[in-house]
C-alpha cells in the first residue's frame, strides 16, 4: 500500500503508551507521526548521561515482574529484549537491622505452589506472622470485589493481618509497586497486585529489569521500529490544541499556528496534559472531567557512586530503614568489568516520597551516606565520589480508594479522538505495563475506527 493511501494516525506523546501505540498501529499498516515534547522519547520512563561520569542515569529505577505481559511483548516487538534480564522466579533480599532474610520462591514445586516457600521462610516474619500471611493470600485469592472506597490497609485488618505482617511484608511490596503507603491505596489495587503478580505461575512474580539506559530501550528503538513502516518521529514538537471540524478531530495545531492534519488522533499524555489540549466545551463534559481529578506521587532518586563495592546482590529491599529499594547499577548494567575506576553506582529509588521531595539535595546525602554506611558495611568505608538526585514529582498516578472513577477509555464520544497513557482505563495500576496496554487499546480503536465506513 502506497503511502498516500494509507489511512493516518497522529500520537501525541513519545512515552511508553504513544510509543506502543506507535509501533501497533504502523504494523497495522497505518502511517504513524509521533510527536514528543521534549527533545528525548520514554516519558516518564527516561535517561540522561551524567555530564560528570559520562554514565547513562535512569530518571528513576525501572523495573517490572514477569506478570507484564503486554509490555514484555513490546519489548520483543521493538527488538529490546536482549537489553533486560529476567530471572525465571522471584529471588528478592530483604534486609533487617543486619540480617537478611530472602523471598525466594522454590526452584523445583511446580505451578503457582513454588512461591509458597517465598513466604513460608521468610524469617523476618515470625511463625505465627507467617502463617497469618498464608491467611491472607488464600483470602486474596478468592477475594470478590471489594467495597470502592476501602484501603488495603484496612482490608488486610478485617482479614487476620496486623502490625508485623503488614510492615514487613505487605508495605515492602505495596510501596515501591503502587508508589503510596499501604494505608492510603485502595484495596482493590493492593488484591490486584498480589493475585496477578504473586499468585500465578512462579514466573509472573520474577523480577526483571534492563541492563542499558531507559531511553536507549525503548525509546530509540521503537523509533526504528516506526520509521522502518514508513512512519515519522518527531522530538521538540510541543502540541498546543486540537483541530476539530464539524465535530472530527482531525489533527493538532502546534504553537507556531501551523496544523497536521491525520485521520485519527491519540493523545498518550498524562492526565492533566490530556485536559490542557482540549477545547473547554469538551473539558468539561461528562465523559472528559473526571480525569481532572487523577492524582500524582511523588519518587526521589538517590544515586551514590562509592570508589569500590558496597553491596553483592542486584537489588535488596530495606526494612525499617528509610532506604526502601536499594538497587546496585553497576551489577545490573553489568558494568562490573568496564567500570574505569573499579567503583559501584548505587541508586535509592524512594517510592511514596512525600517527606523526602522538599529536602535539599545535602539533607538527602546526609541521610542517605549515613543510612547506606548503617546498613551495608562495606560503605562506611568507601569515599563517595559522586552523589545526584534525581526528583520525579509527577512520577505515577495514584490508586486511592475511588480513583478508579477517574479512569477514562481510550474511545472517546469524539469521533477520531482517542486516548492512551497509564491512568488511561487498563486494569492496572500507573507502571510501564498499563502504558504498553493503554496504547494497545487505544491502537486496536484507532484501527476499529478507520476501518469503519465513518472517517
Ligand atoms: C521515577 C519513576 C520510577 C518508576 N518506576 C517504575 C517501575 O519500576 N516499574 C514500572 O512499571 N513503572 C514505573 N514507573 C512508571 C512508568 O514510568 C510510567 O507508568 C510510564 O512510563 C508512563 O508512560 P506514559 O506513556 O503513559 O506517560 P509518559 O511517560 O508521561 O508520556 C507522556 C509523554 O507526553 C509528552 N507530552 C506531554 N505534553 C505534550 C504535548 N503537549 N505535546 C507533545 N508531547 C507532550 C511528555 O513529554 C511525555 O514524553 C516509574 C515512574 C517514575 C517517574
Amino acid at each position: 500500500m502506497s503511502t498516500r493511501a494509507r489511512k493516518s494516525a497522529l500520537v501525541v506523546g513519545g512515552g511508553l503508551a504513544g510509543l506502543s501505540a506507535g509501533v501497533s498501529l504502523s504494523r497495522s499498516g497505518f502511517h504513524v507521526t509521533v510527536l514528543e515534547k521534549r527533545p528525548f522519547l520514554g516519558g516518564r520512563a527516561f535517561s540522561f548521561n551524567d555530564p560528570e561520569t559520562g554514565v547513562e542515569v535512569d530518571n528513576g529505577q525501572h523495573v517490572f515482574v514477569g506478570a507484564c505481559t503486554e509490555y514484555m511483548q513490546f519489548l520483543r516487538d521493538i527488538d529490546a529484549w536482549q537489553n533486560v534480564r529476567m530471572p525465571t522466579r522471584l529471588s528478592t533480599p530483604v534486609i533487617r537491622n543486619g540480617k537478611t532474610a530472602w523471598l525466594q520462591a522454590s526452584s523445583w514445586i511446580p505451578g503457582a505452589a513454588a512461591n509458597l516457600p517465598a513466604l513460608l521462610s521468610y524469617n523476618h516474619l515470625s511463625i505465627n506472622g507467617r502463617l497469618r500471611l498464608l491467611y491472607g493470600m488464600v483470602r486474596i485469592r478468592f477475594a470478590g470485589d471489594p467495597s470502592e472506597t476501602e484501603t488495603f490497609v484496612a482490608w488486610l485488618r478485617r482479614h487476620g493481618q496486623n502490625d508485623e505482617t503488614i510492615s514487613r511484608f505487605w508495605n515492602l511490596i505495596v510501596l515501591p509497586s503502587l508508589n503510596d503507603d499501604i494505608t492510603v491505596v485502595s484495596a482493590s489495587a493492593g488484591i490486584m497486585l498480589f493475585q496477578t503478580a504473586l499468585l500465578g505461575e512462579p514466573h509472573k512474580a520474577a523480577i526483571g529489569y534492563p541492563v542499558v539506559g531507559l531511553s536507549r530501550l525503548a525509546g530509540d528503538a521503537a523509533q526504528s521500529v516506526i520509521e522502518s513502516h514508513g512512519g515519522d518521529v518527531r522530538k521538540s514538537v510541543d502540541v498546543h490544541s486540537l483541530v476539530i471540524d464539524n465535530g472530527h478531530v482531525t489533527g493538532v495545531r502546534l504553537p507556531s499556528g501551523d496544523t497536521l492534519t491525520a485521520d485519527a488522533v491519540v493523545l498518550a499524555l498524562p492526565a492533566a496534559a490530556m485536559c490542557d489540549l482540549l477545547p473547554g466545551s469538551y473539558a468539561g463534559t461528562d465523559f472528559f472531567s473526571p480525569a481532572r481529578h487523577v492524582e500524582t506521587a511523588p519518587i526521589v532518586g538517590v544515586h551514590l557512586w562509592y570508589d569500590r563495592p558496597v553491596m553483592d546482590d542486584p537489588f535488596a529491599a530495606v526494612l525499617d530503614s528509610p532506604l526502601q529499594w536499594v538497587f546496585n547499577v553497576t551489577k545490573m548494567h553489568e558494568r562490573e568489568s568496564g567500570e574505569a575506576d573499579g567503583g559501584q553506582h548505587v541508586a535509592i529509588s524512594l517510592s511514596g516520597a512525600w517527606q523526602w521531595k522538599d529536602k535539599t539535595k545535602a539533607e538527602l546525602r546526609d541521610t542517605f551516606t549515613r543510612e547506606m554506611a548503617k546498613v551495608f558495611p562495606a560503605a562506611a568505608t568507601a569515599t563517595i565520589t559522586r552523589f545526584i538526585t534525581v526528583k520525579m514529582l509527577d512520577a505515577t498516578f495514584r490508586v486511592t480508594p475511588r480513583a478508579e472513577d477517574h479512569r477514562l477509555p481510550q474511545e472517546t464520544p469524539v469521533p477520531g479522538l482517542f486516548l492512551a497513557g497509564d491512568w488511561t482505563r487498563t486494569g492496572w495500576p500507573s507502571t510501564m505495563e498499563s502504558a504498553v496496554r493503554s496504547g494497545n487499546l487505544a491502537a486496536e480503536a484507532v484501527a476499529r475506527y478507520l476501518s469503519s465506513e465513518h472517517p
